[in-house]
């Protein structure tokens, strides 16, 4: 059988790519090499920050918009699952920092709904972190968590609700264009298909090798822990989603106290360099050493027992913003790899965009800054990029 449309990787992008796909109308086959909605890739770990203010950039904005609109039909869609909750942000840091500037920034251009708070109304307003004198903090009411094996499941069960067929524990390992469309062949048979959406996360540089991309995958470790005291400033109505510039190799991130999980923090960059087949999985002394010294100068009370750990990968460009373009040598193929640590909350109208360039050609936001091209003068793997990855510009 032929498809319209086969979709390589079905994690945060490719499920919804698949849905969106499906939804209006095309014959969608989905190939996942693993299970459904699991921990192997760039998707693992319970929880993700949604945000408006983006300090990355303020093109991200109308995206965010879109993606902010989109998340609860996705839930009203999928059924009784909760998958977003609104908790506010912040986002701290010293004057020049990319995180507080880069979020003032993005906030003004985009008329974005804030606060500015003094390192002192900082410490009164949100005690669970105890910033620096010199420090500020951004606070946006329209920030929050997603949770990102529901994300996925929601939009995996959508697709099938629109009549994709997706494949779980199966591996594409090669796909190849010719006059009737593009070949792509896994470890259990061959597929056709007029066009191909390639969402393979971390194992992008490994299917796709013609492409050179300087992409760099990074191992990075999260962290939960029950408060040593005071547990009630952890809670949902006291604590933020937040993230803390440190300097400028790296921020910590992390999110209020949830029912069952603890409080999550982790360091945002800063991991090794890793191939994706052979991450070491489990959590090192070694990696929660940072996140430990980072909680010991602004989050004592949060420093208590390790609930849990968990280890999942970025795949970074060198500018840290994402990759949605057509193949370069076939405009039947769409890439899309939007992470270096940041996609998730855009992963509903990714997939929409996705679709868009799959099934129209074009899609009407503007995503120049996320073309291969830009990588014309780089190529190949990179060392780039092991700081915080912002461009507030
Ligand atoms: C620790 C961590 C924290 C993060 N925090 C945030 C956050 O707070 N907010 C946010 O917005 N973003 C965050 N991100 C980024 C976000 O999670 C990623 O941008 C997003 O998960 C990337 O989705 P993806 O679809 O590209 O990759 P994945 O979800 O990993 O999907 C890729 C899929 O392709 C499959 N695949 C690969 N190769 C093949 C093949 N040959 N055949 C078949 N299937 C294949 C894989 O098995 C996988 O399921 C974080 C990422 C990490 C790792």
């Amino acid at each position: 059988m032929s498809y319209d449309v086969i979709v390589v990787g079905l994690g945060a992008m490719g499920s919804a790519a698949a849905h969106q796909l499906a939804s209006r109308g095309a014959r969608v086959l989905g190939i996942e090499a693993f299970g459904r909605a699991h921990e192997l890739g760039s998707s693992g770990g319970l929880t993700r920050i949604i945000r408006l203010a983006y300090f990355e950039h303020p093109d991200y904005v109308p995206m965010l918009r879109a993606a902010w609109d989109l998340w609860p039909t996705i839930q009203a869609e999928a059924g009784d699952e909760q998958l977003i909750q609104v908790t506010g942000g912040l986002y701290i840091g010293r004057r020049g920092s990319s995180v507080l500037d880069g979020s003032l920034k993005s906030a003004e251009t985009h008329g974005l709904a804030h606060e500015m708070l003094d390192a002192d109304e900082s410490r009164r307003r949100f005690p669970a972190i105890q910033v620096d004198d010199d420090m500020e903090t951004l606070h946006e009411p329209l920030a929050g968590i997603l949770f990102p094996d529901k994300c996925i499941e929601a939009h995996l069960r959508l697709a099938e609700r629109h009549g994709a067929a997706l494949h779980f524990e199966e591996v594409v390992t090669g796909y190849s264009s010719g006059p009737a469309g593009v070949t792509v062949t896994t470890n259990r048979g061959t597929y056709e298909a007029g066009k191909v959406v390639i969402a393979a996360g971390a194992w992008l540089p490994k299917l796709a090798p013609e492409l050179n991309l300087p992409l760099r995958v990074e191992r990075n470790a999260l962290f939960w822990y029950e408060p040593v005291g005071q547990p009630e400033l952890f809670e949902r109505d006291r604590l933020p989603v937040w993230i803390l510039e440190l300097d400028e190799e790296y921020a910590f991130y992390g999110f209020p106290s949830l029912p069952g999980q603890g409080v999550k923090v982790a360091r945002h960059h800063g991991g090794q360099t890793v191939d994706a087949d052979s991450v070491d999985r489990t959590a090192t002394d070694a990696d929660e050493r940072p996140v430990r010294d980072y909680m010991a100068r602004y989050m004592p009370l949060a420093s208590g027992p390790r609930l849990d750990s968990r280890v999942c990968m970025y795949t970074n460009t060198p500018d840290f913003h994402f990759i949605l373009d057509f193949h370069p040598d076939d405009d039947r193929i769409v890439v899309a790899s939007p992470c270096s640590g940041h996609g998730f909350k855009f992963s509903n109208i990714i997939g929409s965009m996705a679709a868009d360039l799959a099934l129209e050609g074009r899609t009407s936001f503007e995503i120049g800054f996320l073309s291969i091209d830009r990588f014309a003068s780089v190529g190949g793997p990179s060392e780039v990029g092991r700081g915080l990855g912002v461009s507030s510009s």
